[in-house]
């Protein structure tokens, strides 16, 4: 569950986030579009401290923040940021460990698992997202496409109350998309939560179960898949829909 209120952030004198206010219910898949610099990924990262917001509230899972400009401790930080799983545009594996070695690492180191805890949840994990056969294989011997499964692996691991996406698909070759969405799908139809920062409309029109088009740092339209698509209220998401689909 999220709750987000009346969040801003600014880089320098640029406002990027502008007075956003969001529900995501438990259990619910929330897509979020629109264009190149609109603040999609900003938005993302304010919600598990990558950036901190310059004012608002964010309610995420156990966890309460209000943001006036102060410093946030790491302790914080630490305590916030186990409430999500983020999965990375460009996967971020640690290089010199297995995929199996790299969804161990979180629950091992930072969250003071026994070895065989991890191993038994990290094998299940590979297995969910379709890589039993390969557990010991290392980044560079996988495809883009395995290696972003691994990475959603990694973030599970972690038992997260919400898992946040930021263009999962968008580093890839155009023929390991499907695998990578389709272990989203299944996620999200298992009742995880989600947020989805994406271009692949076609994941927004089939499994989002809210979708949210952000220009400019707003908010401009959020409703229903059918709401959004086929009876889209706003000029701004109709000019975005149009050039994109
Ligand atoms: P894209 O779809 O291209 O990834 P986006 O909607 O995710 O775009 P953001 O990456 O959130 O957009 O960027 C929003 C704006 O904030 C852009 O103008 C970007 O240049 C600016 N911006 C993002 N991060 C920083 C930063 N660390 N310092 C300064 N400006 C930044």
């Amino acid at each position: 569950m999220i709750r987000i209120e009346n969040l801003s952030k600014k880089f320098d004198q640029h406002e990027v986030l502008k007075d956003i206010s969001l529900n995501v219910d438990k259990g619910t898949t929330a897509v979020i579009i629109g264009p190149s610099g609109s603040g999609k990924t900003t938005f993302l990262r304010c919600l598990n401290l990558l950036e901190i917001p310059d004012s608002g509230t964010i309610e995420l899972g156990k966890e309460k923040l209000a943001f006036k400009g102060q410093k946030i401790n790491e302790k914080v930080k630490t305590r916030f940021r186990k409430q999500s799983g983020m999965v990375f545009q460009s996967y971020n594996l640690f290089p010199h460990k297995t995929a199996l070695e790299n969804v161990m690492e979180g629950p091992v180191i930072v969250q003071g698992k026994s070895k065989e805890e991890a191993r038994e949840t990290g094998l299940a994990l590979l297995e969910k997202v379709g890589l039993s056969n390969h557990v010991d294989k290392y980044p560079h011997q996988l495809s883009g496409g395995q290696q972003q499964r691994v990475g959603i692996a990694r973030a599970m691991a972690m038992g997260p109350e919400v898992l946040l996406f930021d263009e999962p698909t968008s580093a890839l070759d155009p023929e390991l998309v499907s695998d990578v969405l389709k272990v989203m799908k299944d996620l999200s139809e298992e009742g995880m939560t989600m947020v989805v920062v994406t271009h692949e409309m076609s994941f927004a029109r089939d499994v989002a179960d809210e979708v949210i088009f952000i220009d400019n740092g707003n908010i401009v339209e959020h409703g229903s898949p059918n709401d959004v698509f086929e009876h889209t209220r706003h000029e701004r998401t109709k000019q975005f829909l149009n050039r994109i689909e």
